[in-house]
């Protein structure tokens, strides 16, 4: 039992009430999209139930929306998007359709409309809702069920997370990024290294991240197995927070300020577990297989599924290897790639287009290679226009898009061919993740760009 962690301080103040190992949990905050919210209204109209806090919920088209036009052509797609329509205007639900001004995925969306803040709970019927922990709130993914609950009683029952410090050492190398430092930690502690837990990230580099960056990490914590992941909140935050269309103003921000700096774990917080990572020498990393535990320095080579001890470690290498072609001793810098895709809720924010851009500047994608630039949301599209972003995309000759879920989970026309290999910025390299028979190897949006340019997995040292 964990005791002064920032998370047992936001869930304490959020238990309504309590009942044998389940918490009921006051919700501050529920995000809902078109892909996991219909079946929660039919049941919440079957129950002749109203929503009970529709100003506290905001629905967002995402998954569905195809990126090179506002058309839907994918019948199911198109449904479902209508039936979020539907529903949010049958109960008075904020909306944001595809092509809005606003739109954008929904972890992309609130942090940047500032809906998300300190010391919050938040849900979402998707995984990656701990993207959210980044500002300090206790963010996570929960099923259609839950949805339904949250949506008629703005509450939900769960058993109390177990906690998990990550201390992160040392600071991070020039040319290595937020998605290195978490696909690194996930490597060294296992696709299911924090089953169970919230994460809460400590450290001078963590403290170093930017906001972008800090969302990088937490999205991330998923794929550790975690339940979420929480950064507590400083100056980094509140920065980004001030201003922002749905943050607290005047009198309200210096409330909210003055409470928020106290969202911090005691200095004798115990958690129920620790790691570590230092990240002396860290440089870029890439997954070679089918979890994003199957991962190694860009410079490393495939790994030999003879040197894994733990049989079931082995056994998934060899059949990781068998999916993605790989051969045991093959560098990672020798694998070509067909596609490279920049986005997703992990890598689809402006930092992460800016530092692309940056190595796609006066360069070309490679001759055979198509690159997807799609931004994570349509106000993360309008700044990169602002600045010329686009163009740079553009002449390197790389697809410019819309913004939604896309080739993260390979929708709509945002589809790759059968068994393509793909550079992808976003987090899950499962088998089929985006399309039958396709590999995947998770990189950062750096690696991505000079990848696109030399047509294999390449670091801009490379090129
Ligand atoms: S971008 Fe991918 S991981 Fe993120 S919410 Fe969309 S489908 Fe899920």
């Amino acid at each position: 039992m964990s005791r002064g962690t920032l998370i047992d301080k936001i869930w304490d103040a959020h238990v309504v009430s309590r009942d044998g190992d389940s918490d009921l949990l006051y919700v501050d905050l529920h995000l809902i999209h078109e892909a996991s919210s219909p079946q929660a209204f039919d049941g919440l109209r079957l129950a002749g139930r109203p929503v009970r806090r529709p100003d506290l919920t905001l629905a967002v088209e995402d998954h569905n929306v195809p990126t090179d036009s506002l058309l839907v052509r994918d019948e199911l797609g198109r449904a479902q998007m209508q039936a979020l329509r539907d529903n949010c205007a049958e109960h008075g639900i904020e909306h944001l359709r595809h092509g809005a001004d606003r739109q954008g995925i929904v972890h992309v969306v609130a942090p940047e409309l500032g809906l998300v803040q300190p010391g919050m709970t938040v849900v979402c019927g998707d995984s990656h809702t701990s993207t959210h922990g980044a500002l300090g709130a206790v963010a996570f993914g929960v099923g259609t069920s839950d949805v339904e609950h949250v949506l008629a009683t703005q509450t939900l029952s769960l058993p109390r997370p177990r906690t998990m410090a990550v201390d992160v050492q040392g600071r991070l190398p020039a040319g290595v990024t937020a998605k290195d430092l978490v696909l690194a930690l996930i490597a060294e502690i296992g696709a299911n290294g924090a089953a169970g837990h919230v994460i809460e990230y400590r450290g001078p580099a963590v403290e170093e991240l930017s906001m972008e960056g800090r969302l990088t990490v937490c999205n991330m914590s998923i794929e550790a197995g975690a339940r979420a992941g929480l950064i507590a909140p400083d100056e980094t935050a509140f920065e980004y927070l001030k201003d922002r269309p749905c943050a607290p103003a005047g009198d309200a921000w210096d409330a909210a300020l003055e409470h928020w700096r106290t969202l911090r774990s005691d200095p004798d917080a115990e958690f129920d577990r620790t790691a570590r990572l230092d990240l002396a020498g860290l440089t870029p990393y890439v997954t070679w297989g089918t979890h994003p535990g199957q991962a190694v320095p860009l410079g490393g080579r495939v790994p030999d599924p003879a040197s894994f001890a733990d049989p079931v470690a082995r056994t998934a290498a060899e059949r990781a290897q068998e999916y993605m072609r790989l051969t045991p001793g093959t560098a990672l810098r020798d694998v070509e790639v067909d596609v490279v895709f920049l986005g997703s809720c992990t890598n689809g924010r402006i930092e992460d287009l800016r530092a692309a851009a940056q190595i796609l500047r006066g360069r070309r994608v490679r001759d055979g290679v198509r690159m997807l630039v799609v931004p994570g949301s349509m106000q993360v599209r309008a700044v990169a226009e602002a600045e010329g972003l686009h163009e740079v995309f553009q002449a390197a000759g790389a697809q410019w898009r819309l913004s939604g879920c896309s080739m993260c989970m390979g929708i709509n026309s945002d589809r790759l061919q059968r068994a393509e290999r793909v550079a992808s910025t976003s987090n899950r390299n499962y088998e089929g993740r985006q399309g039958t028979a396709v590999r995947t190897h998770l990189v950062s949006p750096q690696v991505a760009a000079a990848t696109a340019v030399a047509g294999r997995l390449a670091a801009p040292g490379d090129l």
